[in-house]
């Protein structure tokens, strides 16, 4: 056969392939009259945004928020890639005098990546020792180093050592936040009591207390936040938590948790 031909001939057979399969499709997939009632009736509307949007977060959902003391640390890196992984929005508790070439990027990563940065305070000072002037000096150290970093003052604080009282409270400016689950894990140094003292113990609308010191804290509370997920919990952000729980956190107040005001007096001494 000529190569003409040929090539006529198969051009003729892949045409007819061509008009053929839509014919088949159309054979033997139901047209809509013919699909059971019940998957027609249970369809969600069309929509043509995106299906894989996280359903926005209301009050009435599980929430509880995750905060780490004294990083960025030699696992900050691998712990930002979990919450990411996750989609999980923390806090981060920073102290100035620890950032420096090798945790730079890690602050910046750890802003650019949407979570929420509060101070630490300059020195990771035991404030309640120090004189009001002191405090305020330590304060606004603090914010410039971090601003430096990250082009944003820290809104909230919390003090190292837990160490507060009225006078600390009044003088530092900003919302205290302290916690209502410690995992105390910088003590425990175990990933599997790190995740027991989480999901035994958590409630909703808890700050979880963890640091940035060792390896099992982050895996502790990796492994944590995968059983709670399961059970309905989500996790946010200290300034989300209160927002959706209608709370405005405001200077020379101190917040345990999401389930109640902040209070003006020193509340639970013995909460470390
Ligand atoms: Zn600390």
């Amino acid at each position: 056969m000529p190569v003409r031909k040929l090539c006529g001939a198969i051009m003729a057979l892949l045409l007819a392939f061509i008009l053929a399969v839509p014919a088949f499709g159309a054979q033997t997939r139901p047209s809509s009259a013919e699909w059971p009632r019940n998957i027609l009736e249970d369809a969600p509307p069309a929509d043509s945004s995106d299906t894989h949007a996280p359903r926005p977060l209301s009050s009435k959902d599980k929430l509880v928020a995750i905060t780490f003391d004294d990083g960025p640390g030699p696992y900050t890196g691998q712990l930002l890639d979990e919450l990411a992984a996750r989609d999980i929005k923390a806090t981060f508790f920073v102290f100035g005098s620890k950032i420096d070439e090798k945790t730079v990027p890690l602050l910046r990563r750890i802003a650019e990546e949407g979570h929420s940065i509060g101070s630490h305070t300059y020195n990771h000072a035991r404030l309640t020792a120090l004189s009001n002037a002191q405090i305020l000096a330590e304060m606004s150290k603090n914010d410039e180093c971090i601003a430096g970093v990250t082009g944003q003052i820290p809104e909230l604080m919390r003090p190292p050592f837990g160490a507060y009282d009225r006078r600390v409270i009044n003088s530092c400016g900003k919302p205290v936040i302290l916690w209502s689950l410690d995992t105390r894990d910088w003590e425990l140094q175990d990933a599997k009591t790190v995740c027991k003292n989480i999901v035994n113990n958590v409630q909703d609308g808890d700050i979880i207390l963890l640091h940035e010191l060792d390896l099992s804290s982050k895996e502790g509370v990796v492994a944590a936040i995968d059983i709670l997920a399961g059970q309905g919990y989500n996790f946010v952000t200290i300034p989300e938590l209160f927002r959706l729980r209608g709370i405005t956190l405001e200077a020379g107040k101190h917040y345990h948790d999401a389930r109640r005001e902040g209070t003006l007096d020193a509340g639970n001494p013995s909460c470390r």
